[in-house]
């Protein structure tokens, strides 16, 4: 893609940062940055207050490095209990209610507990909006060049702590200047635990045939969204299923000037919208499917940039506050 106008309006707004700027994610963690770029020399976004009702991609990026900190967040394991006991801690500083909707799955003679996170913000508000990210990683890289790390885990940095990142920093944002319709954040589980589709997109499928009062009216996804170049054409099933829906969010970027969403047709691509998609819930996926380190162990922070986090928040933020 031509990056020039997407640098022209994003470089100096992110990265003349030169220093250190701190701030924590909880009370018990105070994370530090130390950034520098040797093309910009003043300050900015990341040292912007934290209560002040806006998106902050610094705190956006901290959260997905937050993630990644656990390790593989793979069902059945350790680390995937303790980063759903922090996700879960995290949105309920945030939400008027947190749930985990739970659920097992059986495969390959072991079941594996696994639950979905969900968090409501505001009641009876007229029209709700779902957004939604998967918080398990891959457990294996069965992408990798190298078939020596094929069985080993991947970290998901993009994939898709990227999207949870962003929910997690809209949780916030929600909590400090409360939306005007009511929003459901569902992250979930199992998106990425099997090698054939009957074995992926577990949680959303859970999620869809019992949603209960957690239904909404129509849905955002966002699923690798943390790419350093970021491109985000329409996803195919999207425009498919919801055509007017998926050009007013195009039509939405492009009115924010975010060149990254491409107003063009991409690969249909199987998500987790699609359940939604079959139960009623009309769901556009936002996700950049041109990454090279897709399902590898390269699939690292250092493959993301919180500027993209940034383009992809302010979008979902805008159509929270502004509508559609
Ligand atoms: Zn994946």
């Amino acid at each position: 893609m031509n990056r020039l106008p997407y640098k022209l309006k994003f470089g100096f707004f992110l990265w003349s940062v030169l220093g250190v700027i701190r701030f924590g994610l909880d009370g018990s963690s105070v994370y530090t940055y130390a950034e520098s770029d040797p093309n910009s020399s003043s300050s900015t976004l990341a040292e912007k207050a934290l209560d002040d009702g806006t998106f902050n991609a610094k705190h956006a990026f901290a959260y997905l490095e937050k993630q990644c900190e656990f390790g593989p967040r793979v069902p059945g394991t350790t680390a995937h209990q303790e980063a759903q006991a922090y996700l879960f801690t995290e949105l309920e500083k945030y939400a008027d209610e947190v749930a985990l909707q739970p659920f097992e799955f059986r495969h390959q003679g072991r079941t594996v507990r696994m639950n979905n996170i969900l968090a409501r913000f505001g009641e009876d508000l007229g029209e709700t909006i779902l957004l939604a990210a998967h918080w398990d990683t891959r457990p294996f890289a069965d992408q990798d060049p190298d078939p020596a790390n094929r069985n080993t885990p991947i970290l998901g940095a993009n994939d898709a702590a990227s999207g949870v990142a962003i929910l997690l920093e809209i949780a916030r944002v929600l909590k400090s200047k409360p939306p005007p319709i009511e929003i459901i954040i569902v992250l979930f589980d199992g998106e990425d635990y099997g090698r054939t589709v009957s074995t992926m997109f577990l949680g959303s499928t859970h999620f869809a045939q019992n949603m209960g009062r957690w239904k909404a009216d129509f849905g955002i996804l966002l699923d690798m969204v943390g790419d350093q170049t970021l491109e985000l054409p329409m996803e195919r099933y999207s425009w498919n299923a919801a055509r007017d829906l998926t050009e007013a969010i195009w039509q939405r970027a492009e009115e924010l000037g975010l060149p990254a969403f491409q107003r063009r047709l991409g690969p249909a691509i199987m998500d987790d919208h699609l359940p939604l998609i079959q139960s009623g819930v009309p769901t556009i996926d936002i996700i950049d499917f041109n990454y090279p380190y897709w399902h590898t162990v390269e699939d690292t922070p250092d493959k993301c940039s919180a500027e993209s986090l940034d383009i992809v928040g302010q979008l979902v933020v805008d159509i929270i506050y502004s509508g559609l």
